[in-house]
């Protein structure tokens, strides 16, 4: 059982903290951005030190209170904002923002769990290196948000995901101890990794409050191109050439359907379109160059190559960075676009490659069936992830199939575990697919989880409905 954050807890805790800790509770703390759950309230503190955070979870834990750890607020599957009683601690970490240290010879740097990702990327710029997690809300994102989603983005394909970029941590554990687990360090095989425990644990485990972040040397020269494709086969063909021409600096292969475009034109007018006609599939890929190369030059060998082997019909190559962030403005507002259009059901799936063309072919054929929906599949085509999200009809709304929301959904994700895929790719489970998990989880992972779970957080003080449906009382 556990109790809500009271006047009685506060001032308790007011005895061992700074006023400053203690901020006024907004709105904003309690939204979402995709709007499907509102905190129900709590006792929003803002930390200093880790220090600070460790004497807060450890006054959680003894009081039974729950805690939410709150990063930029950016997540879209709800684990960030606690909807039911009784009120938690949110534990935000926006006060914590320090570069501990850098080491460009090193490829490394430690910044505290509240650094806004795109400073991050700043810093690491700065110092002549590349952080390249790259995500559309990177402007808001903090990096223990980003680390406890594991979150992906566009550069996966060559640098990796947000545990690949991490190398050590520091946490406060559910009792409050606080784990010094920042090792620059490559290789340590000392027993269980708690490291790679707490990433992706959606604050279920731990609170996140530095870490140690992996830079990389700056490519010479970058490009973008865009490529139209016939079908998503075609353009797997294609990434094999973009592979074999320019090997490791692909940095982005991004899928685009045509109904992806033609949701920018229906709800943003205004912007620039690269197409007159949106094609019905393309990519944009992306080059980061070293060695005295030119981005421009392969894009074109790849392209023409492509071309050769009747993979691509037609293409634009930036001639320009303003170019190139055009077309991955195009690629970035697609998001938005889809939000203002509103979707009956979105999907954050991965696939083995291979066997992408068929699932686009035979799902959308079984969802078509099913009503006059429209499709816009997209996204990390070169790492596997789509996101495949289902838009009721021209003029229509996505309300009148409330109704229909779970059986459409299930029918995408029963197909994508039967087709050695997973139901969630870079998002996390949040409390959106708590239930999804619990279908379609392997039970002996299951199980693991919750051992794991009650072993470290035995009051389920931390965040509490988020991953795994409940939390685990003694
Ligand atoms: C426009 C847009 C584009 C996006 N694009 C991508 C994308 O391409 N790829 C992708 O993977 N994701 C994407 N996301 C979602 C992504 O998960 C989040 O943007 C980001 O990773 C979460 O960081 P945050 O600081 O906002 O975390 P929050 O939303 O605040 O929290 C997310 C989760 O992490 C927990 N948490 C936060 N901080 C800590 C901490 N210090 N310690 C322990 N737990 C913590 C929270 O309790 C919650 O469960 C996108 C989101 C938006 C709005």
């Amino acid at each position: 059982m556990l109790n809500p954050a009271t006047g009685a807890f506060e001032n308790e805790l007011r005895g061992h903290l700074p006023d400053r800790v203690f901020r006024p509770l907004t709105p904003a703390y309690l939204e979402e951005r995709r709007g499907r759950y509102k905190g129900a309230g709590g006792l929003l503190l803002a930390p200093e030190t880790t220090e600070q955070v460790s004497r807060i979870v450890q006054a959680c834990n003894a009081a039974r209170v729950a805690v939410v750890p709150y990063g930029g607020g950016t997540g879209l599957v709800g684990g960030q904002v606690k909807p039911d009683l009784p009120v938690p601690v949110i534990l935000s970490l926006e006060r914590m923002q320090a570069l501990r240290g850098i080491w460009p010879d090193e490829n490394l740097m430690v910044a505290e769990a509240g650094m806004v990702l795109e400073q991050v990327q700043n810093l690491a710029e700065d110092a002549g290196r590349l952080f390249p997690l790259s995500i559309a809300s990177g402007g808001s994102a903090r990096i223990g948000g980003v680390l406890s989603t594991n979150a992906g983005g566009v550069n996966v394909l060559r640098y990796g995901n947000a545990r690949a970029l991490c190398l050590g941590l520091e946490a406060v554990l559910p009792n409050g101890e606080i784990w010094h687990g920042l090792k620059r360090l490559h290789k340590d095989n000392t027993g269980y990794d708690l490291r790679d425990l707490l990433i992706g644990a959606e604050g279920t485990l731990g609170v996140i409050t530095a870490a140690v972040l992996r830079l990389f040397a700056r490519p010479q020269d970058e490009g973008a191109a865009l490529m139209v494709v016939p079908s998503p086969k075609a353009a797997l063909g294609l990434l094999t050439i973009a592979r074999a021409e320019a090997g490791d600096m692909v940095s982005a292969f991004e899928l685009i359907s045509g109904q992806g475009v033609q949701f920018l034109r229906e709800t943003m007018p205004d912007l620039r379109l690269p197409f007159a006609e949106p094609p019905e599939w393309m990519v944009l890929v992306d080059l980061g160059v070293s060695g005295g190369l030119k981005a421009q030059t392969l894009l074109e060998q790849i392209y023409l190559k492509a071309a050769e082997a009747g993979l691509t019909e037609n293409g634009l190559i930036a001639q320009s960075e303003t170019q190139r962030r055009q077309f991955w403005q195009m690629r970035e507002t697609i998001p938005e676009a889809n939000k203002r259009i509103g979707a009956v059901v979105s999907n954050d799936i991965a696939l083995p490659l291979g066997e992408i063309p068929a699932f686009i072919d035979e799902m959308s054929a079984e969802i078509r069936a099913c009503g006059p929906f429209r499709i816009n599949c997209f996204g990390h085509l070169g790492d596997g992830n789509l996101h495949y999200n289902i838009f009721p009809e021209k003029g229509g709304n996505r309300s009148t199939y409330d109704d229909r929301r779970e059986a459409l959904k299930d029918m995408v994700q029963r197909r994508v575990v039967a087709m050695g895929g997973t139901i969630s790719a870079e998002h996390g489970i949040g409390r959106l697919k708590v239930a999804d998990l619990q279908r379609h989880e392997n039970p002996a992972k299951l199980a693991a989880m919750r051992a794991i779970k009650s072993a470290l957080d035995p009051n389920g003080i931390m965040n509490p409905g988020v991953v795994l449906s409940q939390s685990v009382a003694p």
